[in-house]
Protein backbone atom coordinates (compact mmCIF):
# COMPACT_ATOMS: atom_id res chain seq x y z
CA UNK A 1 0.00 0.00 0.00
CA UNK A 2 0.92 3.88 -0.60
CA UNK A 3 1.61 4.57 3.19
CA UNK A 4 4.12 1.57 3.40
CA UNK A 5 6.59 3.41 0.58
CA UNK A 6 9.01 6.06 2.46
CA UNK A 7 9.37 8.83 0.30
CA UNK A 8 13.08 8.10 -0.55
CA UNK A 9 11.36 4.22 -1.59
CA UNK A 10 9.03 6.20 -3.66
CA UNK A 11 12.02 8.79 -5.38
CA UNK A 12 13.94 6.11 -6.20
CA UNK A 13 11.39 4.02 -7.53
CA UNK A 14 10.33 6.84 -10.10
CA UNK A 15 14.05 7.50 -11.10
CA UNK A 16 14.28 3.76 -11.79
CA UNK A 17 11.32 3.79 -13.41
CA UNK A 18 9.30 1.23 -11.43
CA UNK A 19 5.84 1.23 -12.68
CA UNK A 20 4.22 -0.04 -9.67
CA UNK A 21 5.74 2.68 -8.00
CA UNK A 22 4.97 5.62 -10.47
CA UNK A 23 1.62 4.26 -10.56
CA UNK A 24 1.12 4.61 -6.76
CA UNK A 25 3.22 7.88 -6.64
CA UNK A 26 0.10 9.52 -9.29
CA UNK A 27 -2.00 7.76 -7.12
CA UNK A 28 -0.65 9.76 -4.50
CA UNK A 29 -0.63 12.96 -6.51
CA UNK A 30 -4.45 12.62 -7.23
CA UNK A 31 -5.38 11.92 -3.80
CA UNK A 32 -7.31 14.57 -1.63
CA UNK A 33 -5.73 13.71 1.59
CA UNK A 34 -3.40 16.05 3.04
CA UNK A 35 -0.75 13.53 4.29
CA UNK A 36 -1.06 12.39 0.48
CA UNK A 37 -0.19 15.58 -0.72
CA UNK A 38 2.87 16.11 1.80
CA UNK A 39 4.24 12.78 1.03
CA UNK A 40 3.92 13.72 -3.14
CA UNK A 41 5.67 17.01 -2.44
CA UNK A 42 8.61 15.47 -0.89
CA UNK A 43 9.25 12.94 -3.44
CA UNK A 44 8.73 16.02 -5.66
CA UNK A 45 11.29 17.86 -4.27
CA UNK A 46 13.76 15.09 -4.80
CA UNK A 47 13.22 14.55 -8.21
CA UNK A 48 12.82 17.65 -9.26
CA UNK A 49 16.35 18.11 -11.36
CA UNK A 50 15.07 15.40 -13.19
CA UNK A 51 11.66 16.60 -14.16
CA UNK A 52 11.28 19.37 -16.96
CA UNK A 53 12.71 17.67 -19.63
CA UNK A 54 10.13 15.84 -22.16
CA UNK A 55 8.46 17.27 -24.82
CA UNK A 56 4.29 18.15 -23.92
CA UNK A 57 1.67 17.55 -26.60
CA UNK A 58 -1.79 18.40 -25.77
CA UNK A 59 -4.52 16.72 -28.06
CA UNK A 60 -7.74 17.84 -28.56
CA UNK A 61 -10.58 17.75 -30.63
CA UNK A 62 -14.34 16.31 -30.34
CA UNK A 63 -15.06 12.62 -29.08
CA UNK A 64 -15.09 9.91 -32.22
CA UNK A 65 -12.07 12.68 -34.42
CA UNK A 66 -9.80 10.12 -33.82
CA UNK A 67 -7.63 11.25 -30.55
CA UNK A 68 -6.87 7.48 -28.85
CA UNK A 69 -6.39 6.46 -32.38
CA UNK A 70 -4.45 8.96 -33.43
CA UNK A 71 -2.28 8.49 -29.66
CA UNK A 72 -1.65 5.04 -30.51
CA UNK A 73 -0.14 5.71 -33.79
CA UNK A 74 2.11 8.51 -32.75
CA UNK A 75 3.13 6.54 -29.71
CA UNK A 76 4.30 3.46 -31.97
CA UNK A 77 5.66 5.60 -34.24
CA UNK A 78 8.28 7.07 -31.29
CA UNK A 79 8.48 3.79 -29.25
CA UNK A 80 10.33 2.50 -32.67
CA UNK A 81 12.61 5.66 -32.88
CA UNK A 82 13.77 4.92 -28.99
CA UNK A 83 11.06 6.92 -27.40
CA UNK A 84 9.43 6.72 -24.30
CA UNK A 85 6.11 7.79 -24.29
CA UNK A 86 3.79 8.48 -21.48
CA UNK A 87 -0.38 9.51 -22.41
CA UNK A 88 -2.07 11.01 -19.60
CA UNK A 89 -5.89 12.37 -20.06
CA UNK A 90 -7.73 14.77 -18.81
CA UNK A 91 -11.93 15.00 -18.85
CA UNK A 92 -12.96 16.20 -15.36
CA UNK A 93 -16.36 15.52 -17.23
CA UNK A 94 -16.01 11.99 -17.41
CA UNK A 95 -17.30 11.04 -14.06
CA UNK A 96 -20.90 12.73 -14.80
CA UNK A 97 -20.95 11.70 -18.20
CA UNK A 98 -20.07 8.26 -20.46
CA UNK A 99 -17.69 9.87 -22.38
CA UNK A 100 -14.64 8.98 -20.01
CA UNK A 101 -11.21 9.37 -22.33
CA UNK A 102 -8.81 6.43 -21.94
CA UNK A 103 -11.29 4.69 -19.49
CA UNK A 104 -11.94 1.76 -22.07
CA UNK A 105 -9.42 -0.56 -21.67
CA UNK A 106 -10.01 -1.85 -25.47
CA UNK A 107 -8.46 1.69 -26.53
CA UNK A 108 -4.66 2.05 -27.31
CA UNK A 109 -4.49 -1.75 -27.16
CA UNK A 110 -1.09 -2.06 -29.44
CA UNK A 111 0.81 0.48 -27.59
CA UNK A 112 -0.63 -0.45 -23.82
CA UNK A 113 1.74 -3.61 -24.66
CA UNK A 114 4.91 -1.54 -25.29
CA UNK A 115 7.50 -1.76 -22.79
CA UNK A 116 8.25 2.00 -23.35
CA UNK A 117 5.07 3.26 -22.80
CA UNK A 118 2.76 4.10 -19.89
CA UNK A 119 -0.71 4.71 -20.32
CA UNK A 120 -2.86 6.33 -17.10
CA UNK A 121 -6.51 6.99 -17.11
CA UNK A 122 -8.31 10.23 -16.20
CA UNK A 123 -8.45 10.55 -12.67
CA UNK A 124 -12.27 9.89 -11.61
CA UNK A 125 -14.73 12.35 -9.81
CA UNK A 126 -12.35 15.25 -9.53
CA UNK A 127 -12.52 19.35 -9.50
CA UNK A 128 -10.91 20.99 -12.30
CA UNK A 129 -8.38 22.51 -9.74
CA UNK A 130 -7.55 19.00 -8.29
CA UNK A 131 -7.30 17.87 -11.95
CA UNK A 132 -4.96 20.40 -12.56
CA UNK A 133 -2.83 19.88 -9.59
CA UNK A 134 -2.23 15.80 -9.71
CA UNK A 135 -2.13 15.99 -14.08
CA UNK A 136 0.81 18.64 -13.76
CA UNK A 137 2.70 16.46 -11.09
CA UNK A 138 1.60 13.65 -12.68
CA UNK A 139 3.71 15.14 -15.68
CA UNK A 140 6.58 15.48 -13.32
CA UNK A 141 6.54 12.14 -12.28
CA UNK A 142 6.94 10.19 -15.51
CA UNK A 143 9.42 13.20 -16.48
CA UNK A 144 11.80 11.66 -13.87
CA UNK A 145 10.86 8.24 -14.95
CA UNK A 146 12.49 8.99 -17.67
CA UNK A 147 9.48 9.67 -20.35
CA UNK A 148 10.75 12.08 -23.15
CA UNK A 149 7.24 12.59 -24.61
CA UNK A 150 4.24 13.45 -22.73
CA UNK A 151 0.83 13.10 -24.70
CA UNK A 152 -2.06 14.74 -22.95
CA UNK A 153 -5.43 14.14 -24.28
CA UNK A 154 -8.25 16.03 -23.79
CA UNK A 155 -11.96 16.20 -24.83
CA UNK A 156 -12.99 19.69 -26.45
CA UNK A 157 -15.32 20.67 -23.17
CA UNK A 158 -15.18 23.70 -21.37
CA UNK A 159 -12.12 24.77 -19.13
CA UNK A 160 -9.85 20.76 -19.26
CA UNK A 161 -8.69 22.04 -22.95
CA UNK A 162 -7.68 25.57 -21.55
CA UNK A 163 -5.96 23.66 -18.35
CA UNK A 164 -4.28 21.52 -20.98
CA UNK A 165 -3.00 23.84 -22.70
CA UNK A 166 -1.45 25.66 -20.15
CA UNK A 167 0.42 22.46 -18.89
CA UNK A 168 1.62 21.35 -23.10
CA UNK A 169 4.35 23.01 -25.14
CA UNK A 170 2.45 22.49 -28.33
CA UNK A 171 -1.63 21.99 -29.30
CA UNK A 172 -2.67 19.82 -31.58
CA UNK A 173 -5.99 20.09 -32.74
CA UNK A 174 -7.91 17.21 -34.56
CA UNK A 175 -10.52 17.24 -37.01
CA UNK A 176 -12.64 15.61 -39.08
CA UNK A 177 -13.00 16.14 -43.17
CA UNK A 178 -16.17 17.87 -43.05
CA UNK A 179 -17.80 20.50 -45.46
CA UNK A 180 -16.78 24.01 -44.24
CA UNK A 181 -19.64 24.72 -42.47
CA UNK A 182 -18.57 22.44 -39.58
CA UNK A 183 -16.06 25.28 -38.96
CA UNK A 184 -18.73 27.04 -37.25
CA UNK A 185 -18.69 24.52 -34.96
CA UNK A 186 -15.24 25.12 -33.50
CA UNK A 187 -15.42 27.62 -30.87
CA UNK A 188 -12.72 30.16 -31.86
CA UNK A 189 -10.60 30.29 -28.57
CA UNK A 190 -9.27 26.87 -29.63
CA UNK A 191 -8.96 27.86 -32.87
CA UNK A 192 -6.74 30.54 -31.66
CA UNK A 193 -4.70 27.79 -29.65
CA UNK A 194 -3.66 25.46 -31.57
CA UNK A 195 -0.25 25.20 -33.17
CA UNK A 196 -1.06 22.19 -35.46
CA UNK A 197 -4.62 21.13 -36.88
CA UNK A 198 -4.56 17.41 -38.02
CA UNK A 199 -7.23 16.67 -40.44
CA UNK A 200 -8.24 13.25 -39.64
CA UNK A 201 -9.82 10.13 -41.52
CA UNK A 202 -8.82 11.35 -45.05
CA UNK A 203 -9.23 8.56 -46.68
CA UNK A 204 -9.49 7.48 -50.20
CA UNK A 205 -13.55 8.59 -50.33
CA UNK A 206 -13.04 12.03 -48.72
CA UNK A 207 -10.36 13.69 -50.37
CA UNK A 208 -11.98 16.66 -52.11
CA UNK A 209 -13.80 17.19 -48.48
CA UNK A 210 -9.96 17.01 -46.94
CA UNK A 211 -8.96 19.58 -49.88
CA UNK A 212 -12.19 22.00 -48.91
CA UNK A 213 -11.71 21.64 -45.45
CA UNK A 214 -7.74 22.46 -45.51
CA UNK A 215 -8.84 25.35 -47.80
CA UNK A 216 -11.90 26.95 -45.36
CA UNK A 217 -9.14 26.17 -42.13
CA UNK A 218 -6.26 28.15 -44.16
CA UNK A 219 -8.55 30.82 -44.59
CA UNK A 220 -9.94 30.67 -41.01
CA UNK A 221 -6.56 30.98 -39.29
CA UNK A 222 -5.56 33.99 -41.35
CA UNK A 223 -7.73 35.80 -39.44
CA UNK A 224 -6.95 34.98 -35.90
CA UNK A 225 -4.49 36.71 -34.41
CA UNK A 226 -0.84 35.97 -34.29
CA UNK A 227 0.94 34.03 -31.48
CA UNK A 228 3.22 35.83 -29.08
CA UNK A 229 5.97 32.74 -29.99
CA UNK A 230 5.50 34.20 -33.61
CA UNK A 231 4.80 30.53 -34.89
CA UNK A 232 2.54 30.02 -37.81
CA UNK A 233 -0.42 27.14 -37.10
CA UNK A 234 0.43 24.84 -39.43
CA UNK A 235 -2.44 22.48 -41.25
CA UNK A 236 -1.94 18.89 -41.63
CA UNK A 237 -3.79 15.81 -42.53
CA UNK A 238 -3.78 11.88 -42.10
CA UNK A 239 -5.62 8.84 -41.97
CA UNK A 240 -4.58 7.70 -37.74
CA UNK A 241 -6.29 4.34 -38.26
CA UNK A 242 -4.05 3.50 -41.53
CA UNK A 243 -1.37 5.14 -40.32
CA UNK A 244 -0.71 7.73 -42.93
CA UNK A 245 0.91 11.11 -42.09
CA UNK A 246 2.36 10.23 -38.83
CA UNK A 247 5.91 10.84 -40.34
CA UNK A 248 4.98 14.43 -41.44
CA UNK A 249 3.11 15.12 -38.16
CA UNK A 250 6.01 14.15 -36.28
CA UNK A 251 8.24 15.72 -38.36
CA UNK A 252 6.16 19.01 -38.22
CA UNK A 253 5.82 18.75 -34.52
CA UNK A 254 9.60 18.45 -34.23
CA UNK A 255 9.76 21.24 -36.31
CA UNK A 256 7.80 23.71 -34.02
CA UNK A 257 10.67 22.52 -31.51
CA UNK A 258 13.14 24.03 -33.10
CA UNK A 259 11.41 27.12 -33.30
CA UNK A 260 10.35 27.64 -30.42
CA UNK A 261 13.68 26.89 -29.05
CA UNK A 262 15.62 28.93 -31.44
CA UNK A 263 13.75 31.94 -30.94
CA UNK A 264 13.40 31.39 -27.06
CA UNK A 265 10.01 31.21 -25.87
CA UNK A 266 9.92 27.41 -25.29
CA UNK A 267 11.02 28.21 -21.53
CA UNK A 268 9.19 31.72 -20.82
CA UNK A 269 6.27 29.91 -21.85
CA UNK A 270 6.85 26.66 -19.68
CA UNK A 271 7.25 29.89 -16.78
CA UNK A 272 4.35 31.31 -17.64
CA UNK A 273 2.14 28.10 -17.31
CA UNK A 274 3.90 27.53 -13.87
CA UNK A 275 2.91 30.74 -12.49
CA UNK A 276 -0.63 30.62 -14.07
CA UNK A 277 -0.88 27.55 -12.37
CA UNK A 278 0.42 28.57 -8.60
CA UNK A 279 -2.19 31.91 -9.27
CA UNK A 280 -5.47 29.03 -9.95
CA UNK A 281 -3.81 26.81 -6.98
CA UNK A 282 -3.88 29.66 -4.74
CA UNK A 283 -7.30 31.12 -5.74
CA UNK A 284 -8.65 27.82 -5.22
CA UNK A 285 -7.17 27.33 -1.44
CA UNK A 286 -8.60 31.11 -0.98
CA UNK A 287 -11.59 29.76 -1.56
CA UNK A 288 -11.86 26.67 0.10
CA UNK A 289 -10.26 28.03 3.41
CA UNK A 290 -13.05 31.13 3.10
CA UNK A 291 -15.72 28.80 2.73
CA UNK A 292 -14.70 26.19 5.11
CA UNK A 293 -15.50 29.15 8.28
CA UNK A 294 -19.05 28.77 8.86
CA UNK A 295 -19.41 32.29 10.11
CA UNK A 296 -18.53 33.23 6.76
CA UNK A 297 -20.64 30.98 4.37
CA UNK A 298 -23.53 32.14 6.72
CA UNK A 299 -22.90 35.42 5.74
CA UNK A 300 -22.04 34.78 2.21
CA UNK A 301 -25.45 33.25 1.92
CA UNK A 302 -27.68 36.39 3.63
CA UNK A 303 -25.72 38.60 1.04
CA UNK A 304 -26.56 36.07 -1.94
CA UNK A 305 -30.24 36.18 -0.71
CA UNK A 306 -30.46 39.74 -0.83
CA UNK A 307 -28.51 39.43 -4.84
CA UNK A 308 -32.00 37.06 -5.63
CA UNK A 309 -34.08 39.65 -4.42
CA UNK A 310 -32.71 43.07 -5.52
CA UNK A 311 -31.26 41.68 -8.71
CA UNK A 312 -28.23 43.43 -8.28
CA UNK A 313 -24.56 42.33 -7.28
CA UNK A 314 -23.87 43.74 -3.53
CA UNK A 315 -20.22 43.86 -4.32
CA UNK A 316 -19.51 46.68 -1.33
CA UNK A 317 -20.40 43.90 0.89
CA UNK A 318 -18.90 41.31 -1.08
CA UNK A 319 -15.66 43.23 -0.12
CA UNK A 320 -16.55 43.88 3.22
CA UNK A 321 -17.70 40.52 4.42
CA UNK A 322 -13.70 39.05 2.64
CA UNK A 323 -11.98 41.92 4.78
CA UNK A 324 -13.65 41.08 8.19
CA UNK A 325 -12.40 37.65 8.03
CA UNK A 326 -8.45 38.98 7.73
P1 LIG B 1 -11.61 9.75 -29.87
O1 LIG B 1 -12.94 9.70 -29.20
O2 LIG B 1 -11.34 11.10 -30.43
O3 LIG B 1 -10.49 9.24 -29.00
O4 LIG B 1 -11.70 8.78 -31.15
P2 LIG B 1 -11.21 7.28 -31.32
O5 LIG B 1 -9.74 7.23 -31.53
O6 LIG B 1 -11.76 6.43 -30.24
O7 LIG B 1 -11.89 6.92 -32.71
C1 LIG B 1 -13.29 6.89 -32.87
C2 LIG B 1 -13.64 5.94 -34.01
O8 LIG B 1 -13.09 6.43 -35.21
C3 LIG B 1 -13.07 4.55 -33.81
O9 LIG B 1 -13.99 3.62 -34.29
C4 LIG B 1 -11.82 4.55 -34.65
O10 LIG B 1 -11.47 3.28 -35.13
C5 LIG B 1 -12.22 5.47 -35.79
N1 LIG B 1 -11.07 6.15 -36.38
C6 LIG B 1 -10.09 6.82 -35.75
N2 LIG B 1 -9.19 7.31 -36.63
C7 LIG B 1 -9.63 6.95 -37.85
C8 LIG B 1 -9.14 7.17 -39.20
O11 LIG B 1 -8.11 7.78 -39.41
N3 LIG B 1 -9.91 6.67 -40.20
C9 LIG B 1 -11.07 5.98 -39.98
N4 LIG B 1 -11.74 5.55 -41.03
N5 LIG B 1 -11.54 5.76 -38.75
C10 LIG B 1 -10.83 6.23 -37.70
Amino acid sequence: MNHNLSVQELSNGILADNRVILSKAITLAESTLESHHEIISQVLENIADKTGKSLRIGITGVPGVGKSTLIESLGLFLIKQGKKVAVLAVDPTSSVSKGSILGDKTRMEELAKEKNAFIRPTPAGEKLGGVAKSTFETIALCEAAGFDIILIETVGVGQSETLVYEMTDIFLLMQLPNSGDELQGIKRGIMERADLIFINKVEEDNQNFAKQMKIDLTTAIQFLPKKENNWKTKILQGSALENKGITKLWETIEQYFLFVNENNSFQQKRENQLLFHCENYLKDIFFQQLHSIPTYKNQQEKILEKVKNNKIIPYFQINQLVKRFF
